[in-house]
């Protein structure tokens, strides 16, 4: 079971979070397991990992798009029910809301860009339709692109001006909490940093909280107060973005990290980096003991046997998930 871990008065918090899926015959994906994570206002989380990880999973979870296996979610310390209801997601669409990963596949091609945009308003305010028109028109020019794009269909924008729409589709209804589930990593790498930059100006402006999902480590750094590392289904480290980054300690931190090309050679030398073996195992039929036992240069006999629970380090705020450490 990973240690509770909390941030001052948590916007939202998950508690041991779990989410399976079952398959039949007895089987199930232990796709998020055990998983406990505090995110406090106006902060953001970078969650890595490899694909395959749970990192998405998590997310959906989080915000109630999975129903819930086992443990809680709490907004604003209000505990949200396991599965929701119609009434509970239009009232939590307008806290908390994701920004999806492929904005191809995530915008409806029959509807125009402002029907995307002002559908949230539509379904969840009472607001009259010049009003949405207006606010839709606000959030095309926020989001660097212009009116008359609200007319047009989604196939006649760029990768990067789609996922312009699928953030202001998300952010129009003014939520606090936003997970962006790899919002970048379909786009071209030169239309990536626009991006993630368009969301950090946001992010300061409307104040928001962010869990930001990702592969890429030194973008999660980049632009993250904290870094949260998840293998198998569980998180395995948690510290400030820098430290876990420049001073891994969990293997698979540092695996990631090693794995992860660093343009600033100064930033590359500073960095440790151990090589590991495979790819993540199935998270159908879990091992016990430490869940990267089998990839891990540094395993012992204990791993194999007993699972590792997140420990605090010296540093409170560092916890990692490994029997070297206990
Ligand atoms: Fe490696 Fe053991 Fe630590 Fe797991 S608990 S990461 S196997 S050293």
């Amino acid at each position: 079971m990973n240690s509770p871990q909390r941030a001052n008065a948590p916007l939202v918090e998950a508690e041991q979070l779990s989410k399976y899926f079952d398959l039949g015959g007895g089987q199930r994906v232990h796709a998020v397991e055990d998983v406990s994570l505090a995110v406090a206002p106006r902060e953001i989380v970078g969650l890595v990992g490899e694909s395959g990880s749970g990192k998405s999973t998590f997310g959906k979870t989080l915000l109630g798009l999975y129903p819930k296996s086992a443990g809680r979610v709490r907004y604003r310390g209000e505990a949200l029910p396991g599965r929701y209801s119609p009434a509970d997601f239009r009232r939590l669409a307008k806290k908390m809301q994701m920004i999806f990963q492929d904005p191809y596949a995530s915008l409806n091609p029959r509807m125009t860009v402002g029907e995307i945009i002002g559908e949230g308003l539509r379904l969840h305010t009472d607001l009259p339709k010049p009003e949405i028109n207006r606010r839709v028109a606000a959030w095309l020019d926020r989001v660097g692109l212009t009116g008359d794009h609200g007319s047009r269909y989604p196939h006649e924008f760029s990768g990067g001006q789609r996922q312009r729409i699928g953030i202001a589709r998300a952010l129009i209804l003014e939520p606090e909490f936003v997970v962006c589930d790899e919002p970048v990593s379909a786009l071209d790498v030169s239309v990536q940093a626009q991006v993630v930059n368009l969301l950090g100006e946001l992010k300061e402006s409307l104040g928001l909280t962010l869990l930001f999902i990702a592969h890429d480590l030194s973008m999660v750094r980049h632009v993250s107060d904290r870094m949260a590392v998840m293998y198998l289904g569980s998180l395995v480290e948690i510290g400030a973005a820098d430290a876990v980054y420049f001073e891994p300690k969990h293997p698979y931190t540092e695996l990631l990290v090693g794995s992860n090309p660093e343009p600033d050679p100064k930033a590359e030398r500073a960095r440790g980096a151990v090589e590991a073996q495979g790819e993540i195992p199935s998270p159908v039929n879990i091992p016990p003991g430490c869940r990267f036992a089998g990839r891990c240069p540094k395993v012992m006999d204990i791993c194999r046997q007993s699972t590792p629970e997140l420990t605090p380090l010296r540093d409170a705020n560092r916890l990692v998930a490994c029997h070297l450490y206990a």
